[in-house]
């Protein structure tokens, strides 16, 4: 048996015979015609162009029942590039001027965009380097007088295995033909990870060794949950998927009928699940799964396809919209957290040699002042239309620079009195606590806001000083470090102490293994992406807030996050079985 390591990118797990494809990128060469051939060759530069159209038109149009709206604009976006009219003018200029092919001219233009991109160290640019490629190759495929490669050839289900496969690859081939994927390149944050993810594909990607496999159709399984690719995998790992496979049929089952009820502990202790959101089309969705409100709606991701940052009306009626949606529930708006990985980030002036630990977030903010009070005056906007709307400020360092950030809300709030606008109640500012500092410092901050909401992702990123997206390190992103859950205990006592709500709405919030740790050092609010919601109201009531609260003590005096793993697993086995013969019975 053969393990290759990658990043997981949207859980599950997948098993099946390995289909192999080798990137396919059609090679250049420079080439000039005759004077008189300028017309034919610009009439075969416009078809392929638009052939290319016609593909991708007909791509997004297959996907329109199956695929998220943001995947969606993943191939408008791509149709935009081929729409580009200086491409399209310097191309072709240079067919007529220096007669050379229309495929030579292009492939020159194509490459010229991409090395102004390769200097880049933003995520967002680089996410765009990878859909002009894709274009690029359909535009010249078309030229060479190719058919685009499509993976047509996978007949039978299978684990797709590749050096990379781009967003169009995945949402042509046959869903019921792709068991999972694993690639070579690609990140967490990549559009590929975003359409596997939205298609429901388990997926390994950013893969660190070669994907080949020793012989065609040889069985591979994908883990999904922990980034890992088994090359004829052995008993152990077989009975792992197995048991996988049964837990998800029988959890499917059993959120069902949960949808409509509360979390609640077998002893009745209420948890109130609330969604994490990045696009108003989920919120249907995120209320169908059963959230009780928005726990985090993640503002920068709204706009991904804008060419700007929008105005104060387009941002007032997006927020207004989601918060009517959800009312009487509350709806927290967090502000923009642009920078560091976040996508959509036009105002970096430079690259920064390490942007997850620089100007992000509220510094972004605090030092573009006109494009903090736009948000604001959105938020208190929305606030004043229909009341149930919190606002939430991610990456805040300290007491000082909170008072910073109230006194600028105080500002913009006070302006829109003035103008007559003012919210029937007063509107609650929270702090999130993603980086430790701050959760040290929690006991003073607690007494100048309004709530706490823990995002985990990055607290534990900073805590551990491991890059979430680096695969070198990721097997070092431990949840269960001893340091995650004195600080996580800390936080909750503190907020408790000063009476203020608290809340997690990192991933770990989701990890059904932590699920009565957190009950247990005493969150009681918890927001979720909102697949998640169903399965966490149905397990929770296999246990008693007093159990939760047990384990927590013992595994606050333990000294290992394997220690710590292994005793909630065996503790969940045991409440596990207990359930099973309850429902026996
Ligand atoms: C977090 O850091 O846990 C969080 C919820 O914020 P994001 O994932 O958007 O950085
Ligand atoms: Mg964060």
């Amino acid at each position: 048996m053969r393990v290759v390591r990658g990043i997981a990118v949207s859980g599950g797990y997948g098993l099946g015979p390995a289909f192999h494809v080798s990137a396919h990128v059609p090679t250049v060469q420079e080439r000039h015609i005759e004077p008189g051939q300028v017309r034919t060759e610009i009439q075969s530069f416009n078809r392929a162009l638009q052939r290319a159209r016609e593909d991708l038109k007909a791509i997004s149009q297959r996907g329109l029942r199956h695929l998220e709206r943001r995947v969606l604009e993943i191939f408008d976006a791509q149709l935009l590039m081929l729409d580009d009219r200086e491409m399209y003018h310097q191309v072709t200029q240079a067919i007529r001027n220096e007669h050379v092919s229309a495929e030579w001219g292009y492939h020159r233009q194509v490459q010229l965009a991409l090395d102004v991109l390769a200097k880049s160290q933003d995520e967002y640019l680089r996410q765009m380097e990878g859909d002009i490629r894709a274009v690029s190759r359909r535009v010249v495929q078309y030229l060479q007088g190719l058919k685009h490669l499509t993976l047509a050839e996978l007949t039978t289900p299978s684990v797709l295995l590749a050096d990379r496969l781009t967003p169009a690859d995945l949402v042509q081939l046959p869903r019921d033909k792709v068991l999972a994927i694993a690639t070579r390149g690609g990140s967490r944050t990549d559009h590929t990870s975003l359409v596997a993810r939205s298609l429901g594909i388990p997926a390994v990607v950013g893969a660190r060794d070669d994907l080949q496999p020793d012989r065609r159709g040889q069985r591979v399984l994908v883990d999904a949950e922990n980034g890992r690719v088994f090359f004829s995998p052995g008993r152990t790992e077989l009975a792992l998927y197995r048991a996988y496979t049964e837990r998800v049929v029988e959890s499917r089952r059993r959120a069902e009928e949960v949808v409509g009820q509360e979390a609640r502990t077998s002893d009745g202790h209420r948890i109130h699940m609330h969604a994490n959101l990045e696009l108003l089309q989920e919120a249907e969705f995120a209320k169908s799964c059963g959230a009780e409100g928005i726990g985090l709606f993640r503002t920068e991701f709204l706009f991904i396809s804008a060419a700007r940052l929008p105005d104060e009306k387009t941002q007032t009626d997006a927020y207004t919209a989601l918060a009517e949606h959800f009312a009487p529930h509350t709806v927290t708006l967090r502000v923009y957290d642009l920078g560091g990985d976040k996508l959509f980030y036009s105002y970096r002036t430079e690259d920064e040699p390490n942007p997850a630990m620089g100007w992000r977030a509220v510094r972004l903010l605090l030092d573009r002042p006109a494009l903090f009070r736009t948000q604001l005056r959105a938020m208190y906007k929305t606030a004043a239309q229909v009341g149930n709307v919190q606002i939430m400020f991610p990456m805040v360092s300290s007491l000082d620079e909170w008072k910073r950030i109230l006194a600028f809300a105080r500002r913009v709030r006070e302006e829109l009195e003035q103008e007559g606008i003012t919210p029937a109640k007063r509107v609650p500012l929270g702090v999130m606590v993603e980086i430790p500092a701050l959760a040290l410092e929690a006991d003073r901050v607690a007494p100048h806001c309004d709530f706490f909401s823990v995002g985990t992702n990055d607290l534990i990123q900073y805590l551990l000083a491991v890059d979430r997206q680096n695969p070198l390190v990721i097997e070092r992103f431990d949840s269960f470090h001893p340091a995650v859950w004195r600080m996580l205990h800390n936080l909750a006592v503190t907020a408790h102490k000063h009476d203020i709500p608290i809340s997690i709405c990192g991933d770990l919030a989701s990890d059904l293994r932590a699920l009565p740790l957190l009950v247990g050092v005493g969150f009681d609010e918890l927001s979720t992406v909102p697949g998640a919601i169903p399965q966490i109201k149905d397990v929770i009531g296999d246990f008693s807030r007093e159990e939760a609260e047990a384990l927590a003590r013992e595994v606050l005096a333990l000294h290992t996050g394997k220690e710590i793993l292994s005793l909630v697993k065996k503790t969940w086995r045991r409440w596990g079985r207990r359930s099973r013969r309850k429902a026996d019975r």
